[in-house]
């Protein structure tokens, strides 16, 4: 009796969670768009081509070198003689990267068949779309890249055939591709994705031409190889760079624009952590230590952004939406990569 009455309550227990949950979501949701905040326009240099009614634009980076944008993602496709070789298929380009590849090969009387998919690296919003090619394409990316999506072991982004550790030179159909690996960065396996022959640069991630990076610096996963990874990129001859994202190509000088955004947060931060003083506000919080130094950080960050998002709103888009926690994440490598402002107890 006590058996079967104690196994009725925890049954009701239990079917009392779903309802609970349903509960929940039948309340009705606060009205959002009345409440966020309104920020700066986005310069009309940030902006790129508008996309055809199937919400994709294609164009031609150099001679046989395309690449295709939905506005805030993109690829690029190589037509060769023995078919296409794609870089990255983010999923929300999606069935579109077919359709474009579709239109150049028509337009030019060449094969509209990919043959290969080259990984930028291995997250999911670049390259979920993989599987749309099917089983008989030829991958590559990184030996990291191949260990990350077995870990990830997710059906829509099948791992590279072909790995490499530092370089490969992928031969196509007469045309030649350099893929280097300079250290790990936005991700482990993010990868250099030179074009000798078309003057053209893909990096993914890093430089987003036009706009700030994304929350936290792109997600950096490294923040020192993140900072030192535009100096890499313009090591390289090239003219034409693809950063995976947002509506337009970049230049050279998008590069060096981005470079100085992020020296000028490193050098604000460095004053932050020898200006800002942590007293006001562990006395306010007393024991309560983290209350204490989130205050403290986000007055740093505060005092850091501030004058950059200044300098480059109307310069690069989004400055006063994700320049705060961009700078968040490189204080946090300053502080811990670097040792700056570390003091040792006496
Ligand atoms: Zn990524």
């Amino acid at each position: 009796m006590t058996d079967r009455r104690s196994f009725l309550a925890r049954s009701a227990a239990l079917a009392a969670v779903p309802a609970v949950a349903a509960l929940t979501l039948t309340e009705p949701a606060p009205a959002y768009a009345d409440t966020q905040p309104d920020y700066a326009p986005i310069p009309p240099s940030a902006l790129g081509p508008a996309v055809n009614a199937q919400g994709y634009y294609v164009g031609r980076v150099r001679k046989n070198l395309y690449w295709v944008t939905d506005s805030t993602y993109q690829a690029a496709f190589l037509t060769t003689r023995d078919g296409v070789v794609l870089f990255d298929a983010p999923p929300s380009i999606g069935r579109n990267l077919q359709r474009a590849i579709d239109e150049i090969a028509a337009a030019n009387g060449v094969s509209n068949k990919v043959t290969h998919i080259v990984y930028s690296h291995h997250h999911a919003d670049h390259v979920g779309a993989s599987s749309l090619f099917g089983r008989h394409v030829t991958r590559i990316g990184h030996t990291e890249n191949k260990r990350l999506l077995v870990r990830d072991n997710d059906p829509t982004r099948p791992a590279p055939d072909v790995t490499f550790d530092s370089r490969y030179q992928l031969r196509v159909g007469g045309e030649r591709v350099e893929l280097a690996w300079h250290g790990t960065n936005h991700t482990p396996d993010n990868i250099y994705i030179h074009f000798p022959d078309h003057a053209a640069l893909m990096l993914v991630d890093i430089n987003l031409p036009g706009w700030v990076p994304f929350d936290t610096f792109n997600i950096s996963e490294d923040v020192p190889g993140s900072i030192a990874a535009p100096a890499r990129a313009m090591a390289y001859p090239w003219k034409t760079f693809i950063g995976g994202h947002m509506g337009r190509l970049g230049t050279r000088g998008d590069m060096v624009v981005y470079q100085q955004y992020v020296n000028d947060l490193i050098e604000n931060i460095k004053k932050a952590l020898v200006t800002v003083d942590p007293t006001p506000f562990f006395v306010k919080y007393g024991n309560n230590t983290w209350a204490a130094v989130k205050a403290y950080q986000a007055a740093q960050v505060e005092y850091a952004s501030a004058p950059v998002i200044r300098k480059y709103t109307g310069v690069l888009a989004a400055a006063d939406v994700y320049t705060a926690s961009t700078t968040f994440l490189i204080l946090e490598s300053v502080r811990l990569d670097i040792g700056f402002g570390s003091q040792i107890h006496p």
